[in-house]
């Protein structure tokens, strides 16, 4: 149960804020009751205001994969804000950045920091058009880009439905610009270029979908969609804003040797800190302003504060992934995910999930998940009471049942045995009805 403190900053921010919160998932709408207000971080753990602690999977939604307020990251933050928090001229820790990600991720040979990753997609999509003179993109049902109008539009079923708004305010001509067809369907897709191939000018993918749980692509599933954005003269865009540095220093590209044409980023490059970036070939880069025609810019964008956040904590990714900090995330994630699913089987509750890299997701549902159609099929209101008990046994999940859970390099024996222990209490009690 969320505490009283909690409860009044709720009741008090509801005078104010929309929803009493400044981004909708924050306002517990889909699991009900009312939101935890934090007060710090420390590690693996957040205190809320009332004092209670928990072992936190929710990661800020993925940026904290040094868990919060790592010593290390947030002297590199305070040592650098001594100096100024921003100039409007350029940085050499901006360069830093850059050369980083490169380094990483071997399609990305230019990279424009921007605040946000519905910034980083948006601009893509935009250069993606510039580059190809075409106006359709095509993204799948249930992956998240960001809350730009292209983006906000969810499938009618089947191949080629032409996009609906998802949202009041996005234009009609916007979303039929936007194609949707299900995630880890190579046949839809063909059908899709077959029928409209030549006014594609990219195809947007998460590479392990984060945002209607974690969700992997089938084996073969993303060179198919390589191949026929390929056949089709159409660009590839990878949004690695959740799986960049979170499944491997390469993200989903290192992972599945998939190439793309551009690559989105944020979260874990900003370490808790508003950043996003895109990045790719070349000859694609070199068509943003100033280099060419495509424009697009921010007052606050390559922010010192932000880069050095950032900065120091793929350092420390760099470091720790020679001693498999990658491999201990995955491990511990498939620890959390078979205690789920064995419960589910002792319990006779439907259960099944995924864990990859820093990613890991549980679905109250029997089958697999594949795609949006089989994730929401998961039962919500089991998810709810589940949620709600692992919170009160001191573990914060996402606050809603098509999110991804996010392990942290800080996560270690004691919190993943606290969390199993917390789960088998949990089921145990759902299980009662
Ligand atoms: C979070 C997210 C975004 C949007 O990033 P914001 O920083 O919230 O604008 C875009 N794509 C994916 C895959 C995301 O998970």
């Amino acid at each position: 149960m969320t505490g009283q403190a909690s409860k009044a900053a709720y009741a008090k921010a509801q005078q104010v804020l929309v929803g009493g919160v400044n981004s909708p998932v924050r306002a517990f709408r889909a699991v009900g009751g009312t939101p935890y207000f934090a007060a710090r971080g420390e590690g693996p753990y957040l205190y809320d205001i009332d004092g209670n602690r928990y072992i936190d999977y929710l990661m800020s939604w993925g940026p904290l994969i040094w868990g919060h307020a790592h010593p290390d990251i947030v002297q590199a933050v305070t040592e650098t804000a001594t100096k100024g928090t921003s100039f409007g001229v350029p940085t050499e820790l901006e360069t830093e950045m850059a050369e980083t990600i490169c380094r990483f991720v071997p399609s990305v040979e230019k990279v424009r920091m921007v605040n946000s990753g519905t910034e980083a997609t948006m601009s893509a999509i935009r250069l993606a058009r510039a580059a190809t003179g075409r106006q359709y993109i095509v993204k799948f049902v249930g992956c998240y880009h960001g809350h730009a109008d292209s983006f906000l539009v969810k499938a009618g079923s089947g191949v080629a439905a032409l996009g609906l708004p998802d949202s009041p305010g996005v234009p009609q001509t916007t979303a039929e610009r936007t194609l949707t067809v299900p995630y880890n369907d190579e046949v839809a897709l063909r059908a899709l270029f077959a029928e409209r191939g030549s006014e594609i000018a990219a195809v947007i993918v998460e590479p392990v979908a984060g945002n209607m749980g974690c969700v992997r692509p089938r084996p073969g599933y993303l060179e198919a969609v390589r191949n026929i954005a390929n056949e089709h003269g159409a660009l590839l865009i990878f949004d690695e804003v959740i799986t960049g540095f979170r499944l491997g220093l390469g993200g989903a590209q290192e992972r599945f040797g998939v190439k793309a044409d551009l690559t989105t980023f944020g979260k874990v490059i900003g370490a808790g800190l508003p950043v996003g970036a895109y990045g790719g070939r070349r000859d694609l880069m070199q068509m943003i302003a100033p280099e060419g025609p495509v424009y697009q810019g921010g007052t606050l964008s390559g922010n010192p504060l932000a880069m050095a956040a950032g900065l120091t904590s793929l350092r420390m990714l760099e470091e720790a992934a020679k001693r498999g900090i990658y491999e201990q995330m995955e491990a511990y994630g498939k620890r959390l995910v078979d205690t789920f699913c064995d419960l589910g089987k002792k319990y006779g509750i439907p259960t099944t999930g995924d864990a990859i890299g820093g990613m890991f997701g549980l679905f109250f549902h029997e089958g697999p998940v594949v795609d949006f159609a089989t994730a929401s099929a998961s039962n919500q209101s089991l998810y709810a009471r589940f949620f709600h008990g692992m919170l009160a046994e001191g573990v914060a999940f996402a606050p809603a049942q098509l999110e991804s859970g996010f392990m942290s390099c800080v996560h270690g024996e004691s919190e993943i045995e606290q969390t199993i222990a917390a789960m088998e209490r949990v089921m145990a009690s759902l299980s009662q009805g």
